[in-house]
């Protein structure tokens, strides 16, 4: 398909993520707040988080998964399954919770700087088995253009397809850009999706919306069937996240590290982790 047939998108929203400290040795901002469940759809939430030892202990998720992005420093993560790696800048952790999981996520070293996205499960996957998927940057398929680089870590960009395992159908792509570069991305009309800039200056979307460092674009919708793409052109050298998703269109019920259907399931949620059945 050629690009003249797709639906431009818009950039419907710009806001800019506001860094606080909530320890001291937890720097955080949010990217996305929770509790929108149906305009994020199928996200729920992400953080840029900047911490040492201790900050994320080990704790318990069910019904969703969690996608790790390391931008600077290494990242430990242990699990009581007795999962166990170290990511370094650039990697993805993309973990399913499912049934349930305990982890720790912790910094190699002294501290570090991760992006982490929480993607809701259909109620037919959020008891599945958990497990990781370790994505290293240098295994990534690569699409090459003039002036851009995209390492596709999920879905395509324009047919370079990563072989990750989605539980629901999720792009997601990091792009660096030269100054005055233009790259587009494609996506499936009926997804909803958002930007994430983490250098530089660039214009997004059909109307070429400014955008910036810190700054998240959410994407104005495209058209069901129809397949739909976001232009960018980079203004100074630029690199920015994006991630697009199938919304899944269920209730959500999300408290603490659990997010489930209904009430129920999460008392459920808390039943079985206090009567050992995440395991020890
Ligand atoms: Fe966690």
């Amino acid at each position: 398909m050629n690009s003249s047939s797709r639906v431009q998108r818009e950039i419907a929203k710009v806001w800019t993520v506001n860094h606080q400290r909530n320890s001291s040795t937890h720097k955080a901002g949010l990217i996305l707040e929770p509790g929108r469940w149906e305009e994020f759809d199928p996200f729920l939430l992400m953080a840029e988080d900047w911490f040492g030892r201790g900050t994320f202990d080990f704790h318990p998720h069910r019904g969703m998964e969690t996608v790790t992005y390391v931008l600077e420093e290494k990242l430990e993560h242990k699990d009581n399954h007795g999962g166990h790696g170290v990511l370094s800048p650039g990697d993805v952790q993309w973990m399913t919770a499912g049934s349930g999981i305990i982890h720790a996520e912790e910094p190699a070293g002294e501290t570090v700087h991760t992006l982490q996205l929480w993607i809701n499960l259909p109620s037919s996957k959020k008891m599945t088995e958990p497990r990781y998927q370790d994505l290293r940057k240098e295994d990534m398929p690569e699409r090459n253009e003039e002036g851009a680089r995209i390492t596709v870590f999920s879905g395509s960009s324009a047919g370079v397809k990563a072989q990750t395992d989605n539980n629901v159908p999720i792009t997601m792509v990091d792009v660096e850009l030269e100054k005055d570069a233009s790259v587009t991305q494609d996506l499936p009309g009926s997804f909803n999706g958002f930007i994430y800039v983490l250098e530089g200056k660039g214009y997004f979307g059909k109307s070429e919306t400014p955008g910036e460092r810190n700054q998240v674009l959410w994407l104005g919708p495209g058209e069901e069937k129809a397949e739909s793409e976001v232009a960018v052109r980079a203004d100074e050298k630029l690199r920015f996240l994006l991630y697009a998703g199938e919304p899944i269109g269920e209730p959500v019920v999300a408290r603490g590290p659990f997010v489930m259907n209904s009430d129920e399931e999460i008392r459920q949620a808390y039943d079985d982790y206090r009567m050992g059945k995440f395991g020890r």
